[in-house]
């Protein structure tokens, strides 16, 4: 764990009151501003000549690296991760998704097709398969192809590669093997847990490891985790043990072979997980137009968290008509959550619509507000005198057919 500013000015003199207490010597007018900033690593240890050695031992424990990020290709990177629940700060390098294929399989050229050419768009966002994990005896040309389309290889057997790959049945094995590749002078390694024992032992020793290297920082079990799922389980199987290996705490999961509503599956999940908790995903907030919409189109409300506004707009989009969707600018909270923090308010929906310009865009005067904010009608109307508020749907899934009626 990083020390906190309170943790580490606890060993300073300013805390004691002891000899040097805000003596400036650091640079810093009192030891808690020098503490704060030592903090944010914004200043170093020597800096203050009365550092106790107590502190400086906790010092290089916290600055040991908890896990090294390796780099699969010049863009994909995995590891680096350095908190065990993302609620903590965040996760960093989404784990990558990556899939099976034989360079010696006679259809390898019509399936790298299929792989490369999957994407899919989520909350703005677009997915594609990261990496593909390269097996057979065609390897070198067969990388080529990959690499030509964007794709990142990983392969005990490529010799470009960067980083070696550490095999072990389980994590005294993983341990022992990493520990020797580590003293042969080895920096770059990829932990592979193979897939011998059942999931949920499976899932334990990755934690295992996560802890080892997050927490106690124990050198062999820093490196990123890969895990190959075996192509002997159907498809629901693989979905779930993808899923369970996502949340804890596989890298880098192999699938054993290409399945769009799998992947399709493993991207969702992997977007929530990975979304940064400080910084929820927005869109911008302004007038939103869908099939061109005439001066008479329903108009709606909601505000810019990006999940809500997907929901709305892809009803929306569906229908045979055009509308508006006004977007509320409310820090990506979700309508209940911003109403609650006051990020959602009359007042801020009145100025929205005035300064959106939505009144030079339409004749009508009536707003659909989401069914959750039912209880603003009063207060929006108040606002608003020269609207008609009307409460709308609670899920988007209902808009459809609630404008059919309206
Ligand atoms: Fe405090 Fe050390 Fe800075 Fe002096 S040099 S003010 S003792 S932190």
């Amino acid at each position: 764990m990083n020390l906190t500013g309170m943790q580490i000015f606890k060993y300073l003199p300013g805390a004691k009151k002891s000899e040097g207490t805000n003596c400036k010597q650091c640079g810093c007018p009192t030891c808690m501003a020098y503490a704060l900033k030592l903090a944010k690593k914004q200043a170093q240890i020597q800096q203050c000549p009365y550092i106790p050695q107590e502190l400086k031992e906790k010092f290089n424990e916290a600055s040991k690296i908890q896990q090294h990020e390796i780099k699969l290709s010049e863009t994909l990177l995995t590891g680096g991760e350095n908190v065990m629940y993302r609620h903590d700060k965040t996760f960093v390098n989404p784990t990558v998704i990556a899939i099976s294929l034989d360079s010696s399989d006679k259809n390898f050229d019509e399936k790298l097709e299929q792989i490369s050419n999957y994407e899919i768009e989520r909350i703005g966002e677009k997915f594609k398969v990261d990496a593909i994990y390269l097996t057979g005896n065609n390897i070198g040309e067969a990388a080529e192809k990959i690499k030509s389309k964007n794709i990142a290889v990983i392969s005990h057997d490529a010799n470009d590669t960067s980083y070696v790959i550490i095999k072990g049945k389980n994590i005294d094995a993983i341990e022992e093997a990493a520990a020797k590749a580590i003293a042969e002078g080895k920096k770059d390694i990829v932990l592979e847990l193979e897939y011998h024992q059942p999931l949920k032992k499976i899932v334990q020793e990755l934690t295992l490891i996560r802890r080892a290297a997050i927490i106690k920082r124990h050198e062999p079990l820093t490196y990123p985790v890969m895990v190959k799922i075996p192509e002997n389980i159907n498809v629901y199987g693989i979905t779930a043990a993808a899923s369970v290996l996502l949340c804890r705490y596989a890298n880098i999961i192999v699938l054993p072979f290409f399945d769009a509503a799998l992947l399709s599956s493993i991207f969702t999940l992997r977007q929530n997980i990975y979304t940064n908790p400080q910084k929820p995903l927005q869109v911008e907030a302004k007038v939103y137009e869908f099939n061109e919409p005439d001066k008479n189109a329903p108009i709606l409300l909601t505000t810019n968290f990006a999940l809500t506004y997907f929901a709305v707009a892809g009803e929306l989009e569906s229908l045979p008509f055009g509308s508006y969707l006004v977007v509320t600018p409310s820090d990506g909270m979700s309508v209940l959550t911003a109403w609650s923090a006051d990020k959602f308010t009359a007042e801020l929906v009145a100025r929205s619509v005035k300064n959106f310009g939505l009144l030079e865009k339409v004749n009508t005067r009536k707003i659909i507000i989401p069914g959750l904010l039912s209880h603003m009608r009063d207060e929006l109307q108040e606002a608003m005198p020269d609207w008609e508020i009307v409460t709308g749907t609670i899920e988007a899934c209902q808009i459809p057919e609630f404008l059919k009626q309206e």
